[in-house]
């Protein structure tokens, strides 16, 4: 492609969750006057899992303007609240990362604040007590946000299966003019001066032209990683779980409103609850547990009966250097992988997305656009690779493992989180980080950290009132939680509309 050539075609290299989104965004929103073609092998085949999401898929959703209930009949989706970490902190515990906040603040101070500095009371229930998410999470009962608080504060995403998530977006962009080859790219032909790919070519000597690539091949990182050489950041030194074993099996009832995580002794468990089955995977290190026992042991705590052959994946954390590179811009597990504890590559996939369709070149690309992309992206990934990290290393758990984990060194801007809320349980939100405060509140103090003294703020409160408005809280959102329809009745009736 010359420098300054308009962007006319666009290959999406890869079919799999990463590409289809991408099919779908780009030819609704840059689709007009370019032909976009995506290139995928069914002798390959895609990753096949991945069913946890959150809240901001549902920007996505409506950025494309798709029908709701369609969607969730369509990916078999259910709700999700939040993500619920059994044995994280220490054995028999449990804790409930909500999606949405916490209460609401008092007088400028988060209402977590107050929670700590009286936590120890005995009128005084877990932080999750004060989420109205989480509450409705409790009582297995969903409903979108009301009009009015506390309903107006609920948080949610969906558990859905990604493969038929994929599927229907497929559908969506083959609607918009969005073309599919079927077959496998055998080489890539680039340009002998600027270096630019200029076309993937196929077994059966078919050639596709692109102006502008977007590698969705998944963890093989075709065009980025392989041909274009940008480095992959390994990032296993703080996150070591690199196996994932993946099983489905029979619904559970009731049907709960989140996604359930345990820990096990070298790495830990999901349980996600779709509208047909329940999803199920063990994700471990391999350092310190054998593919049998990660598997026996997985299939050891389903909670229903097995439907399917395990599924066993490979996996390295971490991120490519740049997301974008000369004419080449990797979505998906192309440009990196964070394990799915807290469900963020789908959203990763979503940013890239959507920063893509922010930057978007019209003639030629530029290298400022290119260089802000690559800065966004990173600015993306590295603080949720530290909120993973902070689920490992705040952890009274013992055995191999945990010690390891518990021991290692952490980046320093996890550290500077973990040296500032040490003080006075203070959480900032830096840049255009993911999780905000509520986030980090719920997992620091879920994950038992705790500050040495509280915030001075509430030094003005007398106790008889903040023990009040705790109370006040406690019980009201406990009722209105209660008014709510159960999770499956909610889904039955919005299945019934579509
Ligand atoms: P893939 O699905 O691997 O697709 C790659 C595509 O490239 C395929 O279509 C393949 O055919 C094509 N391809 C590759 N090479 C060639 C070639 N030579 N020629 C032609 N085509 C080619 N994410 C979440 O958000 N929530 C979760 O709960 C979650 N859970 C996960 C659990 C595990 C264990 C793992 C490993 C991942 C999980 N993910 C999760 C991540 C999620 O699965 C992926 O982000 C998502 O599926 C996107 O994958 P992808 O499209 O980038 O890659």
């Amino acid at each position: 492609m010359s420098e300054a050539g308009p962007i006319r075609r666009i290959v999406i290299v890869g079919g799999g969750t990463a590409g289809w989104m991408t099919a779908a965004a780009l030819s609704r929103f840059v689709g007009t006057g370019r032909r976009i073609v995506l290139v995928e092998s069914e002798a390959i085949g895609t990753v096949g899992v991945g069913e946890g999401t959150i809240p901001p898929v549902n920007e996505f959703n409506r950025q494309l303007g798709i029908d709701e209930a369609e969607f969730v009949r369509e990916t078999k989706a259910s709700y999700k609240l939040g993500i619920e970490f059994v044995d994280w902190a220490t054995e028999n515990h449990r804790y409930f990362h909500q999606f949405g906040d916490i209460g609401q603040p008092i007088d400028g101070v988060p209402l977590y604040q107050l929670w700590l500095k009286y936590r120890q009371d005995k009128a005084v229930g877990p932080l999750s007590t004060y989420s109205i998410s989480a509450a409705a999470a409790r009582q297995n009962r969903f409903s979108h946000p009301g009009s009015e608080a506390p309903l107006s504060g609920i948080g949610y995403a969906y558990h859905f299966d990604a493969n038929l998530y994929g599927q229907y977006l497929r559908r969506y962009a083959e609607a918009r003019g969005a073309e599919r080859v079927e077959g496998k790219i055998v080489s890539i032909d680039r340009d002998g001066e600027s270096g630019d790919v200029t076309a993937v070519r196929l077994e059966g000597e078919r050639v596709v032209k692109g102006d502008l690539f977007v590698d969705c091949s998944g963890f093989r990182s075709l065009l980025l990683g392989e041909t274009l050489g940008v480095p992959f950041e390994d990032w296993s030194h703080w996150l070591p779980c690199d196996r994932a074993i993946a099983v489905p099996c029979a619904r559970i009832e009731p049907l709960t409103p989140f996604t359930r995580s345990t820990a096990r002794p070298a790495g830990w468990q999901w349980r996600i609850p779709l509208q047909h089955r329940t999803g199920n995977g063990h994700v471990y290190s391999s350092a310190h547990m054998s593919e049998d026992e990660a598997e026996t042991l997985l299939l050891a705590n389903l909670d229903g009966e097995q439907l399917a052959a395990t599924n066993k994946l490979r996996f390295k954390a971490g991120r490519r250097s740049r997301s974008w590179e000369g004419n080449v811009v990797a979505i998906g597990l192309a440009a990196g992988f964070l394990e799915p504890l807290e469900s963020t590559s789908i959203h990763l996939i979503q940013r890239g997305i959507q920063k893509l369709i922010g930057l978007f070149p019209s003639r030629g690309i530029n290298p400022v656009e290119r260089a802000e992309y690559n800065r966004l992206l990173t600015e993306s990934y590295d603080p949720i690779r530290d909120f993973i990290i902070l689920h490992y290393k705040a952890t009274r758990r013992t055995g191999p493992f945990w010690d390891h984990v518990r021991n290692m060194p952490i980046p320093d801007s996890l550290q500077h989180k973990f040296d500032l809320f040490g003080e006075h349980g203070r959480i900032f939100r830096y840049n255009d980080e993911l999780f905000d405060v509520p986030s980090w509140a719920a997992v620091m103090i879920g994950q038992e950290m705790f500050p040495k003294a509280s915030e001075p703020v509430l030094a003005s409160y007398s106790d008889a009132r903040a023990l009040g408005a705790l109370e006040e809280l406690r019980t009201r959102y406990e009722k209105a939680a209660g008014s709510l329809p159960t999770h499956a009745d909610f889904l039955a009736k919005l299945v019934a509309q579509a």
